[in-house]
């Protein structure tokens, strides 16, 4: 329900387009660009803890939040700040999350003059490792944040509690145990946060949970060596001829699953009803659809975010760059499904399994990897269209709205562990080469960004205005 038009608000959006438009939002950025906090590599390297210590940290502490670093409790993962801005215990308590980690810069594979340790704004792309996953999108958050404070004269009208976590490109080890462990201190009534894609640039988007990934591999490994194909061919069973067969037994040749158990059970109508008009792709670096692929009878943005996919993520049989006149001894296939909530993921190792075996491939071995839940907060909860709301009265437009993000994050820890509806409102967008070289956030989209953001952390504290109940 919308509040009535209020100096203060329109005085807030307009500070932070000055706060913008005057190079301080890229000053900030820039500096938080060049921490080179990769977290993928297989270590956990010094700047993860520098970055939450040195540069965040102190943001914090200057709007009055008190911050801690703590270790992760699990050693693959860098530390964790929890920042905390009681007004009063009474008072409703937002928390908010981000990542200060980026993946491998991929120096040296940049387009000419772009460095990933250092901010360059070309036209309306700023250039820079991290600038749209994450530093970008909780740098807009905190700015506007505090440009609230100032705003509503140092009292929003609820608690904030900040998370930021160092370990979210390595798969956030250590997230759910450290969530666990401080459930207190995350105690919380509302998730607010940044990340993942808007649906195109020019759509804002609110999505309300992520689908869940599964990496699995299949692996036929028939003998030691391999052995000439001319003297062995037609005795010898072929370790790529089985495995071939084995995806063939999970996915027909039009991307459709063919394992009963790992197709929804249908899209809910709540959720149809919500992505009726909302486009898949279309902007100019954005792939061609690919009409007959997928779940027949859906439409595209169906597909891909209510519904289920298996893909193959990478194969090798022999030795592709230089083949030779032989049957290779194995095959190895690495997998994964993408799932929407109700999806068995947990049994899916004994789901192929007995799919294998029932195909007359007992000799397929399944690995099952790295896996993350689906959640999805009801499109139906009253901070939804509250959300919705206030999107709109900030940018002029109303906000596509995704019952989850077709990709993965740990929105479980929010939603589950901690029994938060959780509302994600992206500053990226599809093309922003996230996790490649020449990662990019759009500066139009991040002056929207502070403005959508801002919007949000005043209209949370009109009192009566925004729909708090106390979780516990
Ligand atoms: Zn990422």
């Amino acid at each position: 329900m919308p509040t009535l038009p209020s100096p203060g608000r329109d005085g807030l959006l307009q500070a932070l387009d000055a706060w913008f438009d005057d190079g301080r939002f890229a000053g900030e950025l820039a500096r938080r660009i060049a921490w080179r906090t990769e977290s993928d590599g297989g270590s956990v390297p010094d700047t993860l803890a520098g970055y939450l210590r040195e540069e965040i940290a102190p943001a914090l502490q200057a709007l009055g939040f008190v911050c801690a670093l703590h270790a992760n409790p699990d050693p693959r993962g860098g530390p964790f700040l929890v920042a905390r801005r009681v007004e009063d215990p009474a008072l409703p308590t937002l928390l908010t999350y981000g990542h200060g980690d980026v993946v491998n810069g991929m120096a040296g594979r940049w387009q000419e003059g772009l460095d990933p340790w250092t901010l360059t704004p070309r036209g309306d792309r700023w250039y820079g490792r991290g600038t749209a996953d994450n530093k970008g999108q909780h740098t807009i958050s905190l700015a506007a944040l505090a440009q609230a404070l100032r705003s509503r004269g140092g009292r929003l009208g609820y608690n904030v509690t900040v998370l930021l976590e160092t370990g979210e490109e390595a798969g956030s080890p250590g997230l759910h145990a450290f969530a666990q462990a401080q459930r207190e201190d995350l105690r919380a009534d509302l998730l607010i946060a940044c990340d993942g894609p808007r649906v195109s640039a020019r759509q804002p988007t609110l999505f309300l949970g992520s689908r869940g990934a599964v990496n699995f591999t299949l692996r036929v490994a028939a003998r030691d060596r391999a052995f000439h194909s001319g003297n062995w061919g037609g005795v010898l069973a072929n370790p790529a001829t089985l495995l071939t067969h084995a995806w063939a037994a999970l996915v027909d040749a039009h991307g459709r699953i063919r394992v009963p158990e790992l197709r929804p059970a249908g899209i809910p109508a709540e959720v149809r009803a919500v992505l009726r008009d909302v486009p898949v792709g279309g902007a100019p670096d954005d792939p061609a659809l690919d009409a007959d692929w997928g779940e027949p009878g859906l439409t595209p943005i169906e597909r891909l975010v209510a519904w289920n996919t298996l893909e193959v993520l990478a194969m090798e049989a022999g030795a592709p760059a230089r083949p030779i006149n032989a049957i290779p001894p194995s095959a190895v296939l690495h997998g994964q499904l993408r799932f929407v909530v109700g999806t068995p993921w947990r049994d899916l190792g004994a789901i192929l399994r007995r799919h294998l075996d029932a195909a007359g491939l007992p000799q397929v071995r399944v690995e099952v990897g790295m896996e993350a839940a689906a959640t999805r907060t009801p499109v139906s909860d009253p901070w939804v269209r509250w959300a919705a709301d206030s999107i709109e009265r900030s940018c002029g437009r109303a906000p596509a709205i995704l019952p989850n993000l077709a990709g993965t994050l740990p929105n479980d820890v929010f939603s589950e562990l901690l029994g938060l509806p959780t509302l994600w409102v992206p500053h990226s967008y599809p093309a922003c080469a996230q996790h490649a070289p020449n990662e990019h956030l759009l500066a139009g989209l991040a002056r929207e960004g502070l403005r959508i953001m801002g919007g949000l952390y005043w209209d949370l504290g009109e009192p009566g205005a925004a729909p708090w109940r106390r979780t516990g």
